[in-house]
């Protein structure tokens, strides 16, 4: 493998790619960058879709595209937008494209993330059924979103809670249908889902666990839905919330190793040495969960698209992620780092009537991950304790009043 590259070729054009794309020009890398992506728009946060935008889909945040479209061109990026990769041909170090075009390059980085899971249930082609991971995906539902309308939301992960807790907002009638037995069993203890399950239906969210979608009804348009148990509820617009698969098939189909997403080592280099993977659609050993685990989130997207770039230019720190995400449902913004599933001890600062707290999850006296409710402050103190593998005082740690700063002080 020679050295110095001459040319980048990045495929998938969002957070994870457009995050690559500027960490070579800003680490100085001189040669052709191309970033090459499906959807229409540059590089976009995704996390406004399913809140803000869903309420006010002509108030576009400023900051939703990572750049406008002259930025890419004075940094030499060529975007081409609106248009797939359909094939990779490794030996020729080739990406052919849908259009019939063909990029050569001498990297190549698959930053394809993921497509929104469908469900194969009769009706589901109706138009009034939406799933969200696209701009054109979160105006396709606020168009649908009305004072007095029905909206069954399929799915409690963050997503499904997210458009439930947006659609309340709008004034819709709300239902959540949740297979599992919790709300966000992925990523929270049951006694955080049961906090979530709580606020939701304070404010009218009619949240039935333990319920699967067994079919849409309605002849041109979504009328009902039924569940899994013969039980029908009006709706004239089916969310579905149940999660991503990775879009993993370029990289399967030309013979890089691929489980539940492209496998890549801790630089982010794929099966093969010169293809490397990011974001969404990368899996990766996590040195903080301990195994290979696909991270779905923004902070991921970014760090991991910067990462192979810099691999790509030579650096040889390995990347190690610590876990983070955030969620804003009602006025609850929800944040969580690290392992917030597996402790041997649970320690609640705060109380959780107040709406505002933070759980530390320790294992064997070391602070393994934090969640916080409202105290985005004590996320950062978290963040902190996790990283540099510290024993604080649990009793201290519960006390609300307590300075985590001195707390971190004390322990290091
Ligand atoms: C509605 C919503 C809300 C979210 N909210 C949060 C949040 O609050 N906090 C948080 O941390 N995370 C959130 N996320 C997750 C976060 O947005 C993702 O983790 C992030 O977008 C991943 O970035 P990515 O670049 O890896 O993949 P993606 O954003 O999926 O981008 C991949 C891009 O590749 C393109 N592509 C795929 N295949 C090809 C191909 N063959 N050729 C060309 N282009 C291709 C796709 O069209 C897509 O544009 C949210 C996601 C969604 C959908």
């Amino acid at each position: 493998m020679s050295e110095t590259p001459k040319s980048v070729a990045i495929i998938g054009a969002n957070l994870a790619g457009g995050w690559a794309a500027d960490t070579l020009r800003q680490k100085g890398f001189e040669g052709d960058i191309f970033l090459i992506g499906e959807e229409p728009d540059p590089p976009y946060e995704r996390p406004p879709l399913s809140k803000d935008l869903l309420l006010h889909p002509d108030a576009m945040p400023k900051t939703l595209f990572l750049h406008d479209l002259d930025y890419y061109a004075q940094q030499r990026i060529t975007l081409q937008l609106g248009v797939r990769a359909s094939k990779l041909d490794l030996p020729g170090r080739r990406v052919e494209l849908a259009n019939g075009g063909q990029i050569s390059a001498d990297r190549i980085i698959l930053c394809t993330g993921g497509d929104a899971r469908k469900l194969p249930i009769p009706g589901s082609e109706l138009p009034q059924v939406h799933c969200l991971r696209t701009l054109a995906d979160s105006r396709a539902i606020a168009a649908g979103l009305a004072p007095g309308k029905s909206v069954v939301v399929v799915g409690g992960g963050v997503i499904g809670l997210e458009v439930a807790a947006s659609a309340a907002k709008a004034g819709c009638k709300v239902t959540v249908l949740e297979a599992a037995p919790g709300l966000m069993t992925r990523v929270v203890t049951p006694e955080i889902g049961n906090f979530l399950l709580h606020c939701h239906r304070a404010e009218g969210v009619d949240i039935r666990l333990g319920q699967g979608i067994a079919a849409i009804l309605g002849a041109r348009a979504v009328q009902a839905v039924e569940t899994g148990d013969g039980t029908r509820i009006d709706a004239d617009m089916v969310v579905l919330g149940v999660g991503i698969d990775p879009a993993d098939a370029l990289a399967r189909d030309a013979g890089i190793a691929t489980d539940n997403g492209v496998i890549v080592d801790a630089h982010c280099r794929t099966s093969v040495a010169e293809i490397f993977a990011a974001g969404d659609v990368a899996n990766q050993p996590n040195p903080y969960l301990g195994g290979r685990v696909r991270l779905e989130n923004v902070q991921n997207a970014q760090n991991q698209g910067a990462a192979a770039a810099e691999a790509i230019l030579g650096s040889t720190a390995p990347f190690e992620e610590l876990p983070y995400f955030w969620t804003d449902q009602f006025d609850l913004n929800v944040q969580a780092a690290g392992d917030t599933l597996h402790a041997d001890q649970t320690i609640l600062r705060g109380t959780l009537e107040s709406r505002a707290f933070s759980v530390f999850y320790l294992d064997q006296g070391a602070v393994k991950g934090v969640l916080t409710v409202n105290q985005p402050k004590d996320m950062a103190h978290g963040r902190r304790m996790i990283m540099r593998h510290l024993r604080p005082d649990p009793a201290a740690l519960a006390d609300p009043g307590s300075d985590l700063r001195q707390i971190i002080k004390a322990a290091s």
